[in-house]
């Protein structure tokens, strides 16, 4: 059905703060998978089937010995279950809370297939992690230093993942970032009910316990120090920086009040001691299919937003939040819409009342087309989640470096090597699925490469 642009009167924008009262923020705010009791941990460890072969390390992007962790829980040995999700993964407390376990491990699981619930390895992994956390805050010891100095850019999980790996075998390491905290998207970005305020920054804490670590905060690439100058000054140099930009929907109006990038939402949200003091949209339209328009719109509805939809120009499959993700977001009230982008934004003073989409249909290359209809949902706030992009201008201050790229992000070899001797890359700067884990990985790996050529 097509309804003509102009077909409903908009009403006047509704966009304001303290929708909810404190206690039904609080609840909505606070952690939405509460943990593992003990009893339920030694029930969940025991349906394991400790799999030779284990298809759930296969998928999982760090490689945790998923058996052998739940096997350690199973005899009591939490101590020991931690150390090794940690040894392969020393952001294991954040990804137990944010991986989507239902595409990586648990999706994997040999009981996923039999009988359609896997072992729920994201909450062991929890479980095990919390109790080393809090019980042993530096368990990990420095190898003798080195004398070698390495620079990394971000303190992100790329970058921490990679300092953390780097000071173990001994080497000194200077974390340059531009934001006041440390944890990147897990500080700012990641949904506040998967990893509440004070986690992030806990287990930043917990990482740097090993010793060896400084970071400069407020300190950016670009602005305050140069790529360059850091080759010059360090043994080697990681870059973690993430992607620091956003891609524009680019259509009329989008410049209206009330139309706001997802992801800058998000940050206020996470960062926001007092949640009722953020203004939100009675109607609020989200665009875009992937873990920013999920986060967005659910944190909108749990702020008070009467009426959420997230719009996306293709079918469900191809969305990239998950199906688990999709069906969070549903179960929070948020309605999703398939097959339809945006053509205009519509606006009275200056602030914006609706938004035009065109229905779309794909073609046999999988682009989604317009098929000619069109419709009209009313909003008061409209949040862009169409995607991050890489901005590779910090890296060219003080002279044009031939750091050389790929999809538009930095191009780096299996070592995380870029093309630029001793500089090394990973996590989403360059090319590959944007997962906190995979960060970590990269990290991981970049930092064995960087020791086996500082000692080699
Ligand atoms: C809204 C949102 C929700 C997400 N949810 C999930 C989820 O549920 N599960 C999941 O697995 N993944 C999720 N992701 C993706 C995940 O957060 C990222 O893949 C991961 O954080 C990448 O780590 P990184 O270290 O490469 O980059 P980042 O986390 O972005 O860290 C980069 C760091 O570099 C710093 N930096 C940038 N430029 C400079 C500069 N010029 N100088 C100095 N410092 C600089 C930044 O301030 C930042 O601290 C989400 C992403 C977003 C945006
Ligand atoms: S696949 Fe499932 S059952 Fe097998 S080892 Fe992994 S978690 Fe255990």
């Amino acid at each position: 059905m097509t309804q003509p642009a102009d077909a409903p009167r908009p009403a006047p924008p509704d966009l304001r703060s303290g929708r909810l009262p404190p206690e039904a923020l609080a609840a909505n705010f606070a952690d939405a998978h509460p943990p593992l009791s003990r009893h339920e941990a030694m029930v969940e460890s025991d349906r394991c089937y400790f799999c030779y072969d284990a298809p759930c390390i296969e998928a999982c992007p760090t490689g945790i010995d998923i058996p052998g962790f739940i096997r350690a829980i199973a005899t009591g040995n939490l101590r020991g279950s931690a150390m090794t999700i940690l040894e392969a993964n020393i952001f294991g407390g954040a990804c137990a809370r944010v991986c989507p376990t239902e595409v990586l491990c648990q999706g994997a699981c040999v009981r996923m297939a039999e009988e359609g619930r896997p072992v729920r390895i994201g909450a062991l992994q929890r479980h095990a992690t919390d109790w080393l956390m809090a019980n042993d805050p530096a368990p990990f010891t420095r190898a003798a230093p080195t004398g070698k100095r390495v620079a990394v850019i971000g303190a992100g999980p790329a970058g921490l993942a990679c300092a953390h790996r780097l000071a173990r075998h001994g080497h000194a390491v200077t974390v340059f970032e531009a934001k006041p905290k440390p944890g990147g998207l897990n500080e700012y970005g990641v949904a506040a009910y998967k990893v509440p305020e004070e986690f992030a920054q806990r287990e930043v804490e917990f990482i740097l316990g090993i010793g060896g670590i400084g970071i400069e905060h407020g300190t950016e690439l670009g602005r305050d120090i140069s790529l360059p100058a850091l080759a010059r000054e360090f043994d080697a140099v990681f870059l973690g920086i993430g992607q620091a930009g956003v891609r524009a929907l680019g259509r009329e109006g989008e410049t209206l009040g009330g139309v706001f990038n997802a992801v800058d939402f998000i940050a206020e949200l996470r960062q926001a001691p007092d949640k009722g003091a953020l203004p939100v949209g009675r109607r609020v339209v989200v665009i875009g299919g992937g873990n920013t328009a999920i986060d967005a719109a659910t944190q909108s509805r749990r702020l008070g937003a009467e009426d959420v939809t997230i719009v996306y120009r293709r079918g469900p499959a191809e969305m990239s939040a998950t199906w688990k993700e999709q069906e969070w977001a549903q179960t929070n009230g948020v309605r999703i819409r398939h097959w339809a982008a945006p053509r205009r934004l519509l606006g009275a003073k200056e602030r914006v009342t609706a938004v035009e989409f065109a229905r779309t249909r794909t073609d046999e290359t999988g682009r989604a087309l317009p098929t000619g209809e069109t419709f009209t949902l009313e909003a008061d706030m409209v949040l862009k989640a169409v995607g991050q992009v890489f901005v590779a201008d910090p890296l060219h201050k003080d002279g044009a470096l031939a750091l050389a790229t790929e999809d538009g992000r930095i191009a780096v070899d299996a070592d995380r090597r870029t093309s630029l001797p001793g500089v090394y890359a990973g996590g989403d700067c360059v090319p590959g699925p944007d997962l906190t884990v995979s960060a970590v990985q990269d990290g991981k790996i970049a930092a064995e490469a960087i020791h086996r050529q500082l000692m080699g």
